[in-house]
């Protein structure tokens, strides 16, 4: 089936004219069609503009365009929803946004056009970016393809669904404490959070400006390196974007690790952290010293304070970017007897539980009487964490843990504990906290019932190439990127 395959094998195809972009994307909404109504990865997608879009890919090639000026020429990618794609809905999993309508592409998605890239469809998502669960979406929650009583991770729950169920070759997300690694793990898809500044934030729905990052989603390491490479580099219309050109991040993917130092955190050795999970996380290990790569003990002594510091800034700033949503310029309104009256009724009636919780914790920390106990205080943790990994990264080349404590939970299992669905993201907030970039990739599964396993590569500030690098060398020694959930095929 062409939907299973990677970006880099159907390029091979698409190049030798074995396959014709319509035929791919066909293969994809043949997919969606048979397995939607187990999954739910998608809110909406328009099949008649995929299709469209694919016949224009293969009049580029006909005409001759090669990989080489298109690296993603002809290749369905599905995008989260909260990337602004021009003319379709974007609505974050939330209601408040009602029926609006993009006006504008985000750069991302700009550039992906540019690499050829078929842009569809709209991928389901905590409402706001703001879960672990994709429960929180008000469009009803994504299933994971592996035991679809499950949750698929979050918020990138519907982008790690549909890349794990092949419904579409590679997909968007963004990730602010984990969102596209966590799901990644819990789907068994490679999932790769950049360096804060790598990829332009353009289009993408503020949760938290100093921790949000756009990444990809993929069936392994080289389509993972080909949709960063596509999409990285400078915009001046973010200016938190770095300056200068991204490297071609396929050339690194030469298996060779030989003299690599990877760092294992005491910290991260922790009671909560399920059997199964932590012997796959060993497991590796021991198959990153067979391929030559030497294992360091590293101390990351802030660990315990990361949780805390997170939902202090990051409700901060939410608090902050979700005020725009007040039933004037856009989206939904419910009337009100004054203004005041309008933006309550309609922030009532548009946002869910959790959204408003973290819109409250976030007022109240950034509080006049509370902002220098709570804010400031975890800004200046914040900074502290930041320097034990710049402390760690003079000894090693990257980190390894796992990317979750836990394979994927039940549906409803933790929806009512707010505090245990936080905890759930223990070994990936750091990462944004710190700036860092950070990749999971399979590493194994539980027995019964069978679940992907997820494992955590994270890097120095733009060493993305490293990330990636380690990936491919473990995949090609490893089968666990090339198995398929048990969906009807
Ligand atoms: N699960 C985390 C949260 O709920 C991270 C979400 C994200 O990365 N967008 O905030």
């Amino acid at each position: 089936m062409l939907n299973e395959l990677t970006i880099w094998e159907l390029a091979g195809k698409l190049e030798r004219r074995e396959v014709s972009a319509l035929e791919i994307m066909r293969a994809c909404l043949d997919r969606i069609e048979r397995v939607e109504g187990s999954i739910h990865s998608f809110i909406s997608y328009d099949a008649a503009d995929a299709l469209e879009q694919a016949a224009a890919a293969d009049r580029h090639l006909v005409g001759g365009t090669t990989r080489r000026q298109k690296p993603l020429l002809g290749i369905p990618i599905a995008i989260k929803d909260v990337l602004a794609v021009r003319g379709q809905p974007l609505n974050c999993g939330s209601k408040i946004l009602g029926q609006f309508i993009s006006p504008y592409d985000a750069t991302v998605i700009e550039k992906l056009r540019e690499a050829g890239a078929i842009v569809f469809g709209r991928l389901n998502m905590d409402e706001f970016a703001m879960g672990s669960s994709t429960e929180n979406s008000s469009f009803g929650p994504t299933r994971n393809p592996w035991d679809t009583s499950r949750i698929p991770g979050g918020s990138s729950g519907g982008s790690a669904a549909a890349v794990a169920a092949d419904e579409c070759i590679a997909a968007l997300g963004s990730d602010t404490g984990g969102s596209i690694r966590q799901p990644a793990a819990l789907c068994g898809c490679v999932g790769l959070k950049p360096t804060y500044g790598r990829v332009s934030r353009y289009g993408l729905v503020a949760f938290a400006s100093s921790l949000d990052q756009i990444g990809p989603l993929a069936k392994d390491a080289r389509d993972a390196a080909l949709v960063l490479g596509a999409i990285s580099g400078h915009d001046a219309r973010d200016s938190t974007s770095v300056e200068g050109t991204a490297p071609d991040y396929t050339a690194a993917l030469d298996g060779r690790i030989k003299g690599l130092k990877l760092g294992l955190a005491k910290e991260y050795m922790i009671g909560g952290l399920d059997g199964e999970v932590g012997a796959a996380v060993q497991a590796a290990v021991s198959q990153y010293e067979k391929l030559g790569a030497e294992i360091v003990e590293i101390s990351l002594p802030r660990t315990e304070f990361a949780v805390a510091t997170y939902y202090i800034i990051a409700t901060a700033e939410a608090s902050a970017n979700l005020a725009r949503f007040d039933g004037i310029r856009y989206g939904r309104r419910v009337e009100g007897s004054d203004p005041i009256d309008l933006y309550c009724k309609t922030r009532g009636a548009g946002f869910g539980a959790e959204v408003k919780r973290r819109i409250i914790l976030g007022a109240y920390v950034l509080s006049s009487g509370y902002y220098d106990a709570y804010y400031l205080r975890a800004q200046k943790v914040r900074t502290l964490i930041r320097r034990d990994f710049l402390n760690a990264f003079d000894k090693v080349d990257a980190i390894i843990t796992p990317t979750s404590p836990t394979a994927a939970f039940k549906i409803g299992e933790k929806a009512d504990d707010p505090l245990q669905m936080y905890l759930s993201d223990i070994f990936t907030i750091s990462c944004n906290l710190a700036g860092i970039c950070g990749l999971s990739l399979p590493c194994g599964f539980t027995a019964s019932p069978k679940l992907p396993i997820g494992l955590q590569l994270l890097g120095k500030p733009f060493g993305e190439e490293t990330l990636l690098r380690l990936a491919h060398a473990y995949e090609q020694i490893t089968p666990w990127h090339n198995e398929k959930p048990p969906l009807e095929r």
